[in-house]
């Protein structure tokens, strides 16, 4: 089994999510691509505009597509509001699916601040990692984080996604009352709509 752990705000999942997964798990023959809406990202300083039950059901939604793709509950809140860690859940993973490869998938965004993750080094030997080109960002080494030969051998770039979007620029038109139909799932559209998020 191949299986990534995808994990991000997904406030709201959009349509470039989806395309992002669905290129790494064609390129890396992904079995599996988990979903994982994080409860307390710890390097976002605004909070999440959705709760962590809407925007799990929204990933949920979205990942009907694709039976490579699943909503997961790992990165859950934790009860004390602490912040998710990504190298726990990566953890985590490797206890749960023992025998499985382990891709962490990511933009070049996120790639790019490594170095503010908890133990960066941990994060890259619990998981191969698989790095997505993001316009405006540049696909290049972490900033302030030399990558050993041994480091680099288990990332993988992946430099043909183009996605030109983002939930902030999403939430921005979605509280101007645009239903953004073009860029969100049709259900997680509809799902937007009729819970009034995001006004
Ligand atoms: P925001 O625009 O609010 O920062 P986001 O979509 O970047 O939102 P997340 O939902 O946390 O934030 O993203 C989850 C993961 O998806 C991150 O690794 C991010 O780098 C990646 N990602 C999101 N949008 C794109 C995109 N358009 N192209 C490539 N990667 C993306």
């Amino acid at each position: 089994m191949r299986v990534a752990l995808f994990g991000g705000t997904f406030d709201p999942i959009h349509r470039g999510h989806l395309a992002i997964a669905a290129a790494a798990a064609d390129r890396f023959r992904l079995d599996t691509v988990l979903f994982a809406p994080t409860g307390r990202q710890p390097l976002k300083v605004d909070p999440s505009v959705a709760g962590f039950g809407d925007r799990l059901e929204m990933a949920a939604l979205a990942c009907r597509g694709d039976a490579r793709f699943a909503a997961s509950e790992i990165d859950a809140p934790h009860p004390d509001g602490a912040p998710n860690f990504t190298v726990d859940t990566l953890a985590e993973m490797a206890r749960q699916q023992s025998g499985a490869t382990i891709f962490n998938l990511v933009g070049a965004d996120s790639f790019h601040d490594l170095a503010r993750w908890r133990e960066p080094e941990r994060l890259l030997k619990l998981a191969e990692w698989i790095v997505v080109s993001r316009p405006g960002h540049t696909l290049a080494d972490p900033e302030g984080f030399p990558l050993t030969d041994a480091q680099r051998a288990r990332i993988h770039l992946l430099d043909e996604v183009q996605e030109h979007v983002s939930a902030t620029a999403l939430r921005q038109r979605l509280r101007e009352g645009d239903a953004c139909r073009e860029l969100l799932p049709a259900p997680v559209a509809e799902f937007i709509q009729s819970r009034g998020l995001y006004r």
